[in-house]
């Protein structure tokens, strides 16, 4: 394994990020992947019905940082897509993040224009978030912020998270604001496209270099092992470096506890009908148990008669040996689970040559152009390293 300046663990962005940047610098890497495919969860294929969907719940690319887009245009086209979400609050359709139009559609008209004038004299901003709404001074404010705490996000966060939503960091609310306006776009980044040919071909051509090797079906806990400060690969000792992008716990075999996790038990539905709804996710804060239903030909674009696949998400608690929900999606960020990561983080320290990247490795709740962001800056900093 020494022939390999870099191992690689996870091919993810994280990791495959690194190594190309890696690989374009002349380095020789080995990505590894437990699974049988690259591209982490953003992995896209074609179900049985020759729907292309995203196995691993939707994915949608946006960010501010044109460095970010400009990274991922040398591997793939994109097409312009304005991510807009909808969600049925007391058996109405309306837009999410809660905006004018979504008030106008739940409040009689008077109440409508009443809350509307107040909020525009109270903030004037574009949106707000739904905590200055419930404690604000003003009355009509506050009670309109409590209808919409209680709507769309009370039931949604017990579901999503299985813990009160006073409990939660406020960090993950505050991804969905209140929107003061007609804006219907989900995100607001001037930076919104999705790849042309899925993610998966973008992975492919991310990876695509002579001095990448890919290896699938590997898991790192079978070939990484250590001793004192030493890393060993299928027990020789490792001299390279080594970016970890996957759940710390589980490579060092939990010596301290499991690390908390959300999963998703995620079911897809194939019909035989042109669309199934309106939008591409319509999210269900309130009566059923999933959380939000994807149609993936709103997202891909894909062109097909009479049939179209759906997916429902049912949130669940990670657990490592169940079929339902082995994936650890979510990090739960509280201050119990940050000390539990950092016995992780302060153990892995000990090693010299192993770097930590990503949503597991790093236990945040990054979004893709964060990961990005932070695997280009990563590599940016090896390669300064490796010109002193
Ligand atoms: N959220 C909510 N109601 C909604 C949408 C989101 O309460 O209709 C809250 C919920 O706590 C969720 C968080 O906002 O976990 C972040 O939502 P986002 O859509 O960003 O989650 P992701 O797409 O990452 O699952």
């Amino acid at each position: 394994m020494n022939k390999f300046d870099y191992i690689i663990v996870g091919a993810g962005f994280a990791g495959s990020v690194v190594a190309r940047m890696m690989a374009d610098n002349n380095k020789k890497v080995l990505i590894i992947d437990k699974r049988q495919h690259i591209a982490g969860n953003m992995y896209e294929c074609f179900d049985e019905n020759g729907v292309r969907i995203h196995l691993f719940g939707p994915h949608i690319f946006h960010t501010n940082s044109d460095k970010v887009f400009d990274f991922l245009k040398k591997y793939s086209d994109f097409y312009k897509y304005e991510h807009k979400v909808v969600g049925r609050i007391e058996g109405k359709i309306v837009p999410i993040p809660f905006n004018f139009k979504s008030l106008e559609l739940l409040f009689d008209k008077e109440k409508a224009e009443e809350i509307k004038t107040k909020l525009k004299e109270n903030f004037n901003q574009e949106k707000v978030s739904i905590l200055d709404l419930i404690n604000h001074d003003n009355v009509v404010i506050r009670d309109f912020g409590n209808y919409v705490y209680k709507n769309v996000f009370e039931n949604y966060t017990a579901k999503q998270w299985e813990i009160d939503i006073k409990d939660i960091d406020k960090s993950v609310i505050n991804r969905v604001p209140v929107v003061l306006g007609y804006d219907d776009r989900y995100f607001n980044d001037k930076i919104q496209y999705m790849p042309t040919e899925g993610y998966t071909k973008l992975f492919e051509n991310l990876l695509d270099h002579n001095n990448i090797t890919c290896k699938l079906n590997s898991n790192a806990k079978d070939i990484i092992s250590f001793d004192n400060d030493k890393v060993f690969i299928d027990n020789v000792e490792y001299n390279g470096k080594i970016i970890f992008t996957g759940a710390i716990d589980e490579l060092l075999n939990y010596k301290y506890g499991q690390l908390p996790y959300r999963s998703l038990n995620l079911v897809f539905e194939n019909y035989k009908i042109d669309y199934f709804q309106d939008n591409s996710v319509v999210n269900y804060p309130n009566e059923e148990k999933y959380t939000r239903i994807t149609e993936f030909k709103y997202l891909t674009n894909q062109i097909l008669k009479n049939k179209t696949t759906i997916l429902k998400e049912y949130p669940l608690k990670y657990d490592v040996n169940d079929q339902k929900c082995k994936d650890p999606f979510y990090p739960i960020l509280d201050s119990k689970n940050y000390e539990l990561y950092e016995k992780y983080k302060n153990e892995i320290g000990k090693y010299k040559n192993i770097y930590l990247c990503g949503r597991l490795a790093e236990y945040k709740y990054y979004n893709m152009d964060l990961v990005i962001e932070r695997a280009l800056q990563l590599s940016e900093i090896l390669i300064e390293g490796e010109i002193k």
